[in-house]
């Protein structure tokens, strides 16, 4: 087994249904190189989020490949894979128990120092240190104590800790304070220097900020370039 992916990432004809049997994905082919940003945008129930789910493996394909570092993700064990992998979502898992056990899910091993370096990272440290027990605070399951920005910055510090190849983010579509937004971007571009990262992108800025866009529209690829491409 390989201890780290350079993140180059290949679709080659995927077509893919779920158990229903209702065609999602049709032969969908693009290719991401070692630490490019793609941006995936696309209506509502177009199929982003089921590329995201293939590459994960989270369901197989019907047809065609998935290709990480030019080997097919079949060949790859499916811990292994997901390890390479962070994900970042719009609403992240957090558990009962403090702001530095939640940090450290990332990476179990992780030192308290080590956190706290992720947190900076990530620009959630400014908020941690005004809570009153820092990052010894416990929060409830689901982190409903905390705001959704919040917990955002919670998630990428997590995933700055994990040190992961290959990074999935489901930006954000609720409103989020525009402090907390910048601190989130700032977190955001830290974590995806030099990985290859799939943003499900709301925003334009992201959207011009990606190397390539790939435009899905009722399970097709139907554009892909850059923003002055497209
Ligand atoms: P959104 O922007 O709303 O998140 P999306 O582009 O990510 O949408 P997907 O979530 O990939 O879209 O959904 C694509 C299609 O697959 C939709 O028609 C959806 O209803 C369907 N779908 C998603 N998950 C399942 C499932 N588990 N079983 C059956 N159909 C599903």
């Amino acid at each position: 087994e390989v201890d780290s992916f350079k993140g180059d990432v290949t679709f080659s004809n995927v077509n893919f249904a779920y158990e229903d049997g209702k065609p999602i994905l049709k032969n969908i082919s693009f290719q991401a190189k070692a630490g490019e940003k793609i941006a995936l945008v696309g209506p509502t129930g177009s199929g982003k989020t089921t590329i995201i789910n293939l590459l994960m493996r989270f369901y197989n394909i019907d047809s065609g490949d998935i290709k990480i570092d030019g080997r097919t993700i079949q060949d790859y064990q499916i811990s292994k894979l997901r390890e390479k992998i962070a994900i970042v979502l719009q609403d992240t898992f957090l558990f009962s128990g403090t702001i530095m056990e939640n940090i450290r899910y990332g990476r179990l091993e992780a030192t308290d120092e080590e956190v706290i370096a992720a947190a900076k990272m990530a620009s959630a440290h400014r908020f941690i240190k005004h809570l009153p027990a820092r990052y010894e605070t416990l929060i409830t399951s689901g982190g409903s104590s905390l705001s959704q920005g919040q917990r955002q910055l919670l998630a990428i510090a997590r995933a700055i800790l994990a040190d992961s190849d290959i990074l999935i983010l489901d930006e954000a579509t609720s409103s989020i304070d525009t402090r907390t937004e910048i601190e989130i971007q700032q977190g955001l571009n830290r974590l995806s220097e030099g990985r290859t990262s799939f943003v499900i992108a709301h925003r334009l800025k992201t959207i011009e900020n990606a190397d390539r866009i790939l435009v899905i529209n009722q399970g097709e690829l139907i554009e892909s370039g850059t923003h002055e491409e497209l």
